[in-house]
């Protein structure tokens, strides 16, 4: 099974963020309990990403992965190990809040001059405008060094 959701915990903040760019739904669990963590996993069949070894009881009952590295492209490396990263679908999600991304930018949104017109989406929900700009360049190159590190 290939999964394609997850929930992701405090200490993992670096994957969350990558696994966003890379289109991946990715619910932080910072902040929310663990009756909620249970909840959310279950309702829409998310995986749950930990670094802790002592899984509290009440969620022993969900597919949980340890992820055993401290360093982020080996992290971004063991979820290569369970799911697909593919390139269509980096840049399709809010880093910050998850929500999907548009390409339809509202005419009130400034737009830097120097940046290619079709480089643009926008996040309705925090209302942030992303381009695929050097901070766009660096995440695809960090994640293409992280699935090219001998297994
Ligand atoms: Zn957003």
């Amino acid at each position: 099974m290939k999964y394609k959701k997850f929930v992701i915990d405090a200490n993992l903040g670096r994957l969350l963020k990558y696994l966003r760019f890379a289109g991946f739904d990715c619910v932080s669990a910072n902040h929310i309990g663990d009756p909620a963590i249970l909840r959310i996993c279950q309702k829409d069949n998310r995986l749950y990403l930990s670094r802790n070894k002592t899984i509290p009881l009440l969620l022993k009952k969900l597919g949980i992965k340890i992820i055993q590295s401290v360093e982020y492209h080996a992290q971004i490396k063991e979820i290569a190990q369970i799911t697909d990263f593919s390139p269509e679908n980096y840049f399709t999600r809010c880093i910050e809040c998850n929500n999907e991304l548009s390409d339809q930018i509202p005419d009130y949104v400034q737009k830097p001059d120097h940046v290619k017109e079709n480089s643009f989406k926008f996040c309705r929900h925090c209302k942030k405008l992303f381009w695929k700009g050097t901070h766009y360049q660096h995440m695809c190159s960090e994640i293409e060094k992280a699935l090219n590190l001998p297994d």
